[in-house]
């Protein structure tokens, strides 16, 4: 068994689960996404004892279907959301330079002037990634960690994106944000961070009720049910918190990406900023991936209803996307080279407006009628925030002990040493048999959907899945059974 202090796995989550069920915490964190791991780190780095359950897997939720960006807030300036927009640039700032470099690197977004891209178009666009460069400069952030936006010629706009259509390109703008190498990555490092400083991170471990003091929770293997006690409680369930907290009307909005093969976009390390038709505020992005693969996003659709265990995509959302990117391509991108398509919902806090796109990204952070705290609605980008804001509410109302702040400002996320194998289990995907053990020692990976799905993201493309299942299954059960 690992005893690297950071390492989750079946082995640690069994000695955990008995002690969740003994000990009172002094927080209780329901919910594993960005936000919940967040939160339960937070507490961690302030000295706080911490329990964490997720109903299925870290990362089962909205984290794991993002864009994959960290933000400089750019798109908030547009709904003039000034301070949005601030705090997102600071949080990129932090992850960046001091919390995680080695999760995020810069990305290059080229906006093309081409023919179907309007004058309009393009003023909007140079000036939005002007001030997105100002954002950048308050936020201190240097520019060897995000180079400056430029004017490019046409030329240099093909190298970057041999794909567009050569005929009337006028060059383009060339901007810079934060690319995260994988959202779900996020969440199991920083969950694995809070688990170095002593949070017990318990999955497959449902909340049935919350009370100011507890839980009552629902084991999934077992369907044991027991009581967690706590001096305080954060829901932080996203589209689900409305479902423990019947005070929170969310009102979820469903987000497309499709994938494709880079490698019918010319395989451009660059991403590809298309506006919609008509409007000077909303983008289509191509954005490179690991492994030759590229999205491509994003839509914002209401969706009323039961919330769905996952979200699917719809058709029309599919061509609205090829129809966006293939104005202008050279070479349309077909249906049939979609190689796969997932949907997540945005976790946006009701406040009666017509549009989904029109409801404000900020989090909100309250505390409930019956004494816990509801934490939700911002991004992964400022994850930190929110759960700074949520534990500080937590220390007031609950009076748990304030002698230490947060710390995480400055404290960098668990590094990730995946012994290098010869042993190739995939070669088109280049899965090695060391990446899922080190999945099921290290990321608490406990099935082999854990493994396809969110410690790699092998499960974006259905073929890709089908093909590595049975090797990935063996390769887990056998790693599963070395450590009981
Ligand atoms: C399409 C799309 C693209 C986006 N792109 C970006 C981007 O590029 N950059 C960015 O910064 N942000 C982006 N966002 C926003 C960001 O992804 C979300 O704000 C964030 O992931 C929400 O995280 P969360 O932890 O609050 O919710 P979730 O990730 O949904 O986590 C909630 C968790 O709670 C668990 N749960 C639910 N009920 C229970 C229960 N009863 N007991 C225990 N556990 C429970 C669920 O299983 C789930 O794992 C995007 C959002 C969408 C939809």
């Amino acid at each position: 068994m690992i005893r690297e202090p950071s390492a989750l796995n079946v082995a640690r989550r069994r000695t955990e689960l008995t002690l969740a069920a003994e000990e009172r915490v002094d927080v209780l964190v329901i919910g594993g996404g960005i936000t919940g791991v967040g939160v339960a780190l937070d507490a961690a780095s302030r000295g706080l004892t911490v329990t964490l359950i997720e109903a299925e897997d870290l990362a089962f939720g909205t984290s794991r279907f993002s864009s994959k960006l960290v933000h400089g807030g750019l798109r908030y300036l547009a709904t003039g959301d000034f301070a949005t927009a601030r705090e997102s640039a600071h949080e990129r700032h932090l992850l960046m330079t001091s919390i995680a470099p080695h999760l995020i690197h810069p990305l290059g977004q080229l906006l093309p002037f081409s023919q179907t891209v309007t004058l309009r178009q393009r003023v909007a666009g140079t000036v939005g990634m002007g001030l997105g460069d100002v954002l950048r400069m308050r936020a201190h952030t240097p520019r060897r960690v995000l180079p400056a936006p430029a004017v490019v010629s046409a030329r240099t706009a093909m190298r970057l994106m041999p794909a567009l259509d050569q005929r009337g390109l006028r060059g383009g703008m060339l901007a810079y944000d934060g690319q995260l190498v994988d959202d779900a990555r996020l969440v199991t490092t920083v969950a694995r961070t809070a688990a170095a400083l002593g949070a017990r991170i318990l999955t497959r471990v449902r909340a049935l009720s919350l009370r100011a003091d507890g839980a009552s929770v629902e084991e999934a293997t077992t369907g044991e049910r027991f009581e967690i006690r706590a001096r305080a409680v954060v829901n932080a369930t996203g589209v689900w918190a409305g479902a423990l907290d019947p005070s929170i009307t969310v009102r979820p909005s469903r987000g497309t990406h499709i994938v494709l093969d880079a490698a019918d976009l010319g395989a451009p390390s660059t991403a590809l900023t298309v506006p919609h038709e008509g409007s000077i505020s909303r983008y289509v992005f191509a954005l490179p991936q690991a492994h030759g693969r590229l999205i491509v996003g994003l839509t914002d659709e209401d969706s009323p209803g039961a919330v769905p265990r996952v979200a699917q995509p719809t058709e029309t959302e599919i061509e609205f996307l090829l129809h966006s990117l293939n104005r202008v391509l050279a070479t349309a991108v077909r249906r049939d080279q979609v190689r796969g398509a997932f949907a997540g919902l945005r976790p946006l806090v009701d406040s009666g407006t017509d549009s989904t796109a029109d409801i404000s990204r900020r989090h909100l952070v309250a505390a409930s009628e019956s004494g816990f705290i509801s934490v939700l609605g911002g991004k992964l980008t400022t994850y930190r925030r929110m759960a700074e804001d949520a534990v500080d509410l937590a220390v007031t109302t609950r009076s748990l002990p304030s002698s230490r702040q947060s710390r995480t400002a400055s404290l960098r996320l668990a590094d990730r040493d995946v012994p290098s194998s010869d042993e190739l289990l995939d070669e088109a995907t280049a899965l090695t048999a060391a990446e899922v053990e080190y999945a099921v020692r290290v990321e608490g990976a406990m099935t082999v959907d854990d493994v396809l799905d969110r410690r790699t993201r092998i499960g974006l493309v259905d073929a890709d899945r089908a093909r590595c299942r049975p090797v990935v299954e063996s390769v887990v059960a056998r790693a599963v059974s070395a450590l009981l």
